[in-house]
């Protein structure tokens, strides 16, 4: 653990008085780094996360781009000698911080902590599945086969086992979950491997560290299945800090939720058939009770896509639409009910070994899930089915993560800080409070040190097509092309959905093979996402045409992005089921949902997609939202002031010839 400096732990304001002398201009950051300059803005937040800690308070804060909110939260975290956990919404952040940030700050800081990473198990090899896929006689493809000869020869050499370490793996390889485990598949205390079992031993080294990092979808797994290692880390937590905090309502809905997966079911019956088959051969009829659960997995499915087309694409259906008719529900009951047969005679065979007693529990969990998806939905809960090319998974989730924020805030007495760029529209934050039940927390706003005024443009097209009219892809994807000429490149175009995604790709294509200007056309989903980044940086002249997976959490600073091409305001589907579902609630309390929520949703998303642009302090750009609603409707004026404080031009002509002025004048 942490030495606990007398100083910083028994007299009020001495955490506060520390922290100050670290940022100050001859202080500890100053010392280990030449070229560091105190802000006003990160001195700030850093204040305030030093009050929280002593206090044991909530904090919520916003700090926008440049404000250098890590540093704000790690320096007070570091020197309170508090036993801290960092959650990210992204591994990328987690990587960062663990790798750089932290050793770096520990060491200027002078302050001796054991710092340790924790991630999902599906981010760490499993060296028993690793060695089932070598011996399985169903080969897998060649591509997978050359993924998982590379992954046996770094298997001899990584010390923590985590496959962020191989470079140039794609996160899509279909041979990543032969070397992964799951919670269903691991053999626990029981694996011949466990001794050296990495998802064991970052475990452990976890529960020793002083500072451990993990990411929200962990920290929720956790509350939801308690699989996670974090159940028995939390209780010995005292600062927890929760950073990209806007993703962390989502994060928590979609993993506090239950989820029925014709999938799992079907792993269940082929591990079932597997086991019995070689463990206790004609001691059940494993052949039918496996049979059963898979015909059945695979009715559900058919039921589901129902009379509408066959389903080419991944698509969300609304419960109603299937829940109480008849041949949905019988073949939910005889999922469960073959579920519950399973289960009974897995356990019969518990003596013959530990995987039967493993399979009877995830036997047991099908049926009882099966069960719970018969009765009807609960109140402050919404169900959908997610239908997939050759799945289906049935879904129930809360609307939002107050309770169970609720119940963790109650449980103990630390500190809890919550910070992001975006937290809301207004000084109060209350899009992220009110999500999250911390509407009693003290809440910070501090603004980015950034010269928008004076560095970026925002341009609104006059006269633009709507973005319910035909032809509104083709005139975005025109200026955007337009613009990419102007700025040689360098360009993002942000579109909201998958659909214009395809098309705007496919006009801006046609664009610059007429016209031959020689700029590179990178395109979401056509290589892995740090693959087009990385491409996008190195290229002279490129554009890149991304959807939600660019609007947030990307860093490109400097002269590579100087143009942000946004297709229309990002509003929330209407026709998404959770968002039918908040809506309906928001209206049954009597409030406005498109003022309350879907104008806030728009807002926030459109803070985050405008924040890809200006990254530094001498970064210039221009951001084009093409979308005439902005200009002509009275909320325009609300989202136009939650954007930073841009100088609006009010013609191509005006935005290109700004376009080229930075590209003709570099920094
Ligand atoms: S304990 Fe589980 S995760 Fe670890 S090696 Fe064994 S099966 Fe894999």
């Amino acid at each position: 653990m942490i030495q606990h400096d007398a100083e910083h732990e028994t007299e009020p304001g001495a955490l506060v008085a520390a922290v100050a002398r670290a940022f100050a201009s001859d202080g500890a950051l100053a010392q280990v780094d030449a070229g560091y300059l105190p802000r006003e803005a990160q001195q700030r937040m850093a204040q305030a996360v030093a009050e929280a800690i002593e206090g044991n308070q909530v904090l919520v804060a916003e700090a926008g781009t440049g404000v250098g909110k890590t540093f704000a939260y790690l320096v007070p975290a570091l020197l309170s000698g508090r036993r801290a956990m960092v959650s990210t919404a992204t591994k990328s952040l987690q990587d960062q911080l663990y790798l750089r940030d932290l050793p770096r700050l520990a060491a200027a800081l002078k302050v001796p902590v054991t710092i340790a990473l924790l991630k999902g198990r599906a981010s760490y090899l499993c060296t028993q599945r690793m060695q089932q896929a070598r011996e399985d006689a169903q080969a897998p493809d060649r591509m997978s086969l050359r993924t998982l000869a590379k992954i046996e020869a770094w298997a001899q050499t990584t010390r923590t086992g985590d496959l962020a370490e191989l470079d140039g793996l794609d996160e899509r390889s279909p041979a990543i979950p032969l070397v992964t485990s799951t919670r269903e598949n691991c053999l626990g205390s029981d694996c011949p491997q466990y001794r050296g079992c990495h998802v064991m031993k970052a475990r452990r080294d976890a529960m020793a560290a002083d500072v451990v990092v993990v990411n929200h979808h962990l920290f929720f797994a956790d509350l939801a299945l308690r699989d996670t290692g974090l159940a028995e880390l939390l209780p010995s937590v005292e600062v927890a800090v929760f950073d990209e905090a806007h993703q962390l309502p989502e994060a928590g809905v979609a993993f506090l939720g239950n989820v029925l997966a014709s999938s799992q079911a079907i792993d269940l019956a082929r591990d079932m058939l597997a086991v019995g088959l070689s463990q206790a051969r004609g001691l059940q009829a494993w052949q039918e009770l496996a049979a059963r659960i898979d015909r059945a997995a695979r009715d559900l499915r058919i039921v589901s896509v129902g009379h509408t087309r066959e389903v080419r694409v991944a698509a969300k259906m609304r419960w109603e639409d299937r829940a109480g008719q008849p041949d949905f529900e019988a073949t939910l009951a005889a999922l469960g009910a073959a579920a519950r047969d399973a289960a009974l005679a897995l356990d019969a065979m518990a003596e013959v070994g530990p995987d039967f007693v493993r399979l009877a529990e995830r036997a047991r969990l099908l049926s009882q899930r099966a069960a719970s998806f018969a009765l009807d939905t609960a109140p402050g809960r919404v169900r959908w089915i997610d239908l997939g090319m050759q799945s289906v998974r049935l879904v129930e989730s809360p609307l939002d993560v107050r309770e169970a924020m609720r119940a963790q805030i109650d449980a103990a007495s630390r500190a809890w800080i919550f910070t992001s760029a975006t937290l809301g529209a207004e000084p109060t934050l209350a899009w992220f409070t009110a999500q999250a039940g911390l509407e009693d927390a003290r809440t910070l706003r501090v603004d980015s040190p950034f010269d928008y005024p004076n560095h970026a443009r925002l341009y609104v097209p006059p006269r633009f097509a709507r973005p319910n009219e035909p032809g509104h892809p083709i005139a975005v994807a025109r200026l955007g092309a337009a613009c990419a000429r102007a700025a040689g490149g360098r360009t993002f175009v942000l579109t909201t959905t998958l659909r214009s995604l395809a098309h705007v790709a496919e006009v801006i294509h046609e664009e610059f093979a007429q016209h031959g200007d020689g700029i590179e056309v990178l395109v979401q989903g056509s290589a892995p996402k740090r693959q087009l980044l990385q491409r996008f940086v190195s290229a002279s002249r490129a554009v890149l045409v991304g959807s939600q997976s660019f609007w947030e959490g990307i860093d490109v600073p400097g002269e590579a992005l100087q143009c942000v091409v946004i297709d229309k305001l990002p509003f929330p589907p209407p026709n998404d089921p959770l968002v039918e579902a908040r809506v309906k609630r928001i209206e049954a309390e009597g409030r406005s949902a498109f003022g309350e929520y879907f104008i806030a949703e728009a807002a926030i998303s459109l803070k985050q997609g405008a924040g890809r642009l200006i990254r530094s302090e001498t970064d210039r750009g221009l951001l084009v939202i093409c979308d005439p609603r902005l200009a002509l409707s009275s909320y325009g004026r609300q989202l136009i002031a939650a954007l930073p404080p841009m100088t609006r031009v009010t013609s191509d002509a005006e935005a290109l010839d700004w376009l080229a002025e930075i590209a003709a004048a570099p920094v």
